[in-house]
């Protein structure tokens, strides 16, 4: 049957390309893209001659139609963003979520993915994390989140562009306790790859001191709230209370 294959592609590396996402791009009719140009330059190194057409954030509900009207047709067709994994952070939720209300199969062929790539290199033991991705660009709406974030026991995964990483991790330094560890992972799977973890108190020191610091593309992984020393503060007044009453 006529199906949709939502298909990762490299962030950087593209030895990272899966044997199985080369064969579903090169055999489907047509592949859906976010950027055409971007990602004809993917297609030429791999050798892939499939047609492509346009499915970014602008033009999803149309895209979505156009794609169900080639599923309809009998064509399989492929989804893909311009790095990574399509519909994290990026267009195809609402094209998925279309073509499975249209009664077409939704097949994900997965690969690389910036938020599994930081967590698997970050080193925190815990069980889960909690996606954010963007925060909001201004500072004020950006605070908001970070605090609604706050009592969350998990690492936190941020995704953040080179134009805000200072004043995002600013701010998150300003919210959240200042023991707190952060993993800056910049540029992961290219060239200029770097993966730090420090105390999120030290981490705009950290981004000050070296301009190639702030360049590139970031995932942060910020570690989940302190575990408070003794009881909380439900049981505290619970306690009082049965203290006063002793004899
Ligand atoms: N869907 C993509 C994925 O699965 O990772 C994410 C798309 S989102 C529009 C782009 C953001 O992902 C960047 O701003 C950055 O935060 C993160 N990202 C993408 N490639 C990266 C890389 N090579 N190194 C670090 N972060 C990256």
């Amino acid at each position: 049957t006529p199906s949709l294959y939502v298909v990762a592609t490299p962030l950087g590396n593209l030895q990272d390309i899966s044997a199985r996402a080369q064969a579903v791009l090169a055999g489907v009719d047509v592949i859906a893209a976010e950027d055409t140009r971007h990602s004809q330059r993917l297609l030429d190194a791999l050798g892939i001659a499939t047609r492509l057409v346009a499915l970014h954030e602008h033009n999803e509900q149309a895209a979505a139609g156009q794609v169900i009207r080639m599923l309809q047709a009998g064509q399989h067709v492929a989804l893909i963003s311009d790095a990574g994994t399509p519909a994290i952070s990026d267009p195809g939720a609402r094209a998925v979520a279309r073509v499975r209300e249209a009664g077409f199969p939704v097949v994900p062929v997965p690969g690389p993915c910036a938020a599994i790539a930081a967590l698997s290199a970050a080193g925190f033991v815990d069980n889960g994390f909690h996606f954010v991705g963007f925060l909001p660009p201004k500072s004020a709406a950006r605070r908001a989140d970070i605090e609604a974030l706050r009592a969350l026991a998990v690492p936190l995964v941020f995704y953040e562009s080179p134009h805000r990483i200072v004043e995002c991790v600013a701010d998150l330094a300003a919210v959240l306790e200042a023991e707190r560890e952060i993993v800056i992972a910049r540029e992961l799977t290219k060239l200029f790859e770097q993966i730090v973890r420090v105390p999120l108190g030290e981490a705009t020191a950290w981004l000050a001191e070296d301009p190639n610091r702030v360049r590139g593309e970031f995932v942060l992984v910020v570690s989940g709230a302190p575990a408070r020393e003794g009881l909380d503060p439900q049981a505290e007044r619970v306690l009082a209370l049965l203290i006063a009453e002793l004899p």
